[in-house]
């Protein structure tokens, strides 16, 4: 079979382990890499000159049959390919390979997107800029009850060129659970419950930027002014069960803990309106939900209808007179029960108000880095347009595994975006939307 470069990443390359496959790409560092039967293969001419690859989507390491002299660098081989998941090696592999004659310049550029750059430039394509919707990095799930170690989020957001994270406390967190497979209530909230676990929640959080060295992000100024040089948080809240509907209580978190980006829900049906994951019984806003929005509005906070149903949005977008976020989510035409993704007019509502929503990584909808740009960014950007897409990694948060679990892997993202969007489109997606977003909404 042959194989291209968009394959890489993606099943078809999965499957064709052990098979002989035949690939055409430009051999590099056959000197580097111990003689010309051992080089690697890529799918861009000099791009790494004197660099070794960082994308692991964009190379083969080739164990060649006998030594080789690639004539202009350009080869098509033949050979039996390899999947690896071995640490610190490459993924793919070609063993016992030959040179296959017949090689077109033409045949070449066919088969090869531009997946390839050195890491310095795939970090620019970001622009120092790009923003995390919806996050929990640093293990905050776990110490805000006091559980467990931080684990780090400066150096990763440096090393991937992450300029800001919304990092969101949980408000519902003592009462949910996983039963039946998804997260649901177990009991209702003791009263003054919830409260009082944001009384440890935000503090966890404030204390966390403090060991990392990050800045509270307050106003549109901050924003501004944050780059991946010195990353700076938004402080967030996944659910607004902790004003257990006393809206003074809104006030007092925007002052005392810099509370900048609300959402509504969570997995609890709460005094602000219903919730995408349990049966409906408010019709989606409640006058109180409609009373928070009105007053993030006049505050300055980014008001987040994530997890709310299709009629909450549709009531919160009547009422706000501010863009909306829905920070993390993807999309569907088949929604299975309880999904917590949802469907083109549901991503319109959003769009409408001016407002982002931010794709969700969840590795059952995206197996790999690729499919989360080209299937799960592009395909929302298909319905609503390139300036309502953006990031919204839940990092730490996701009940399985992520396609993007570490800020340090920004760079493939941009660099798999890349193939799809140009350079000013792909900084929207990654943060340009949600600044445009914040700015309309906070002083
Ligand atoms: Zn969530
Ligand atoms: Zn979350």
């Amino acid at each position: 079979m042959r194989l291209s470069w968009n394959d890489l990443g993606k099943p078809r390359a999965d499957k064709a382990n052990g098979k002989r496959v035949e690939i055409t790409g430009f051999a590099l560092g056959a000197n580097l890499w111990g003689g010309n039967d051992r080089f690697l293969l890529m799918a861009e001419p000099g791009c790494c000159q004197g660099c070794v690859p960082n994308n692991p989507l964009a190379v083969v390491e080739v164990l060649a049959r006998q030594q080789m002299k690639p004539a202009n660098g350009t080869l098509k081989l033949r050979g039996t390919w390899h999947v690896s998941s071995e640490a610190g090696g490459w993924r793919y592999q070609l063993h016992d390979a030959e040179a296959v004659k017949g090689v077109t310049r033409r045949m070449l550029m066919a088969a090869s997107p531009l997946f390839c750059l050195p890491v310095p430039a795939m970090a620019q394509a970001t622009d120092g800029m790009a923003v995390d919707l919806h996050s929990h990095a640093g293990n905050l799930l776990q110490t805000s009850f006091g559980r467990g170690a931080s684990s780090p989020v400066a150096e990763p957001m440096r090393q991937g060129g992450m300029s800001v994270i919304s990092l969101a406390v949980v408000s519902d967190s003592p009462i949910i659970k996983l039963t039946d497979g998804r997260l649901r209530p177990s009991r209702d909230p003791r009263p003054g419950e919830l409260y009082a676990f944001s009384q440890r929640s935000f503090p966890a959080l404030h204390a966390l930027a403090r060991e990392q060295g990050m800045p509270i992000v307050r106003t549109s100024a901050d924003l501004r002014a944050a780059r991946a040089g010195q990353p700076s948080l938004i402080v967030a809240s996944e659910g607004a069960d902790f004003l257990e509907g006393r809206i003074e209580r809104l006030d007092e978190a925007y002052e005392r803990w810099a509370l900048r980006h609300l959402q509504l829900t969570h997995y609890r049906p709460n005094e602000l309106g219903d919730i995408q994951t349990e049966p409906a019984v408010h019709d989606g806003l409640t006058t109180f939900g409609a009373e928070v929005i009105r007053r993030c509005n006049t505050m300055g906070i980014v008001v987040d209808v994530a997890h709310g149903t299709f009629e909450l949005v549709k009531k919160a977008a009547a009422v706000t007179t501010r863009p909306l976020v829905l920070s993390h989510t993807s999309l569907t035409t088949r929604p299975a029960a309880w999904t917590r993704r949802i469907l083109p007019d549901h991503a319109k509502a959003i769009a409408a108000t001016g407002g982002v929503i931010g794709i969700w990584p969840v590795s059952s909808y995206f197996p790999n880095i690729v499919a989360y740009a080209t299937d799960g960014f592009a395909r929302m950007v298909d319905i609503v347009g390139v300036d309502h897409v953006g990031l919204g990694t839940d990092q730490l948060g996701l009940v399985g595994a992520s396609a993007m679990p570490s800020y340090a892997d920004l760079p493939q993202l941009a660099a798999a975006l890349r193939t799809r969007f140009n350079a000013d489109e792909t900084a929207k997606l990654l943060g340009g939307n949600f600044r445009r977003v914040f700015e309309a909404s906070v002083r």
